[in-house]
């Protein structure tokens, strides 16, 4: 069952240009599954009110993270204002985007801040060495784009088994990267063995939807292997 409270911020941390993670003091444990979000309110306002991907894992005990880009509106300038020590309310856990762990072999396609929920299950993954194979195809326009760029080469260095191609809009130079957008070609060279992998894909509606469809109809996936995550409001 969902539950709201208010959390005191812990630390604020700024991911990149336009992107901030709040980490919230933790005073009672509530249990939560990697991939879930929660719906922050700011000033008691309902209109101040986003749903926001968890962006810690279960195994994160001392905080709970949530991340967003800020963008022009009243509830990004309210965020934007905030100090350690303020307080936010929250509801969670909510959501289904969660890892089915019975399949040992899964691919995240996720476009900017879609990333979120796809860093708290990997985190999730690699601190309980789940022997989980993930492949992790993240999109962006460029370089400065990327959330959570060391986190993930932390990642990946600690746990064999994940595995981050980026792609990028514009190269950069010195970066391993593909050129472009996610397509089905850029799946099958980054991914040969995509027909043995359940899917996991999170962005911005438009985005999701490009790729499952891309999964559906070109690379002939069934329903059964695409689990997709919106993010309503981009
Ligand atoms: C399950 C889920 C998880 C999400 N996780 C994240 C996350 O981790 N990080 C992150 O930055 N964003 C996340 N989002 C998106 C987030 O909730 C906001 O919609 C987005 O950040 C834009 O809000 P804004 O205040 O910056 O801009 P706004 O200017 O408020 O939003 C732009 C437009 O989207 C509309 N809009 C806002 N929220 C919604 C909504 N829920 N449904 C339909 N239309 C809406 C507004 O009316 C406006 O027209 C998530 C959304 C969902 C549904």
């Amino acid at each position: 069952m969902p539950v709201e409270k208010d959390f005191k911020i812990k630390e604020i941390i700024q991911r990149n240009y336009n992107v901030k993670s709040f980490r919230l003091e933790i005073t009672d444990w509530l249990d939560f599954k990697a991939g879930q979000f929660l719906m922050v309110t700011l000033q008691g306002n309902p209109k101040l009110k986003r749903y926001l991907s968890i962006s810690s894992s279960p195994t994160e005990k001392c905080y709970l993270e949530f991340t967003k880009k800020l963008t022009q509106s009243d509830f990004s300038a309210a965020l934007g204002n905030l100090k350690a020590a303020d307080t936010v309310s929250v509801k969670y856990p909510f959501g289904e985007f969660i890892l089915d762990e019975a399949n040992p072999k899964v691919a995240f396609l996720s476009g900017g801040i879609g990333i979120t929920p796809i860093r708290s299950i990997c985190k999730y993954v690699v601190d309980k060495n789940t022997g989980t194979d993930i492949v992790l195809l993240y999109s962006n326009r460029s370089i400065r784009d990327i959330v959570f760029k060391d986190d993930f080469s932390a990642m990946s260095r600690n746990y064999p088994l994940l595995r981050v191609a980026h792609v990028l809009c514009e190269a950069e130079k010195g970066f391993k990267c593909t050129v472009g957008q996610i397509n089905a070609s850029v799946i099958k060279g980054e991914i040969p063995d995509y027909q043995e992998r359940k899917f996991y894909l999170c962005g911005p509606p438009q985005m999701v939807e490009a790729m499952r469809k891309i999964l559906s109809d070109e690379l002939g996936l069934g329903v059964e292997k695409i689990v997709t995550e919106n993010f309503q409001g981009y």
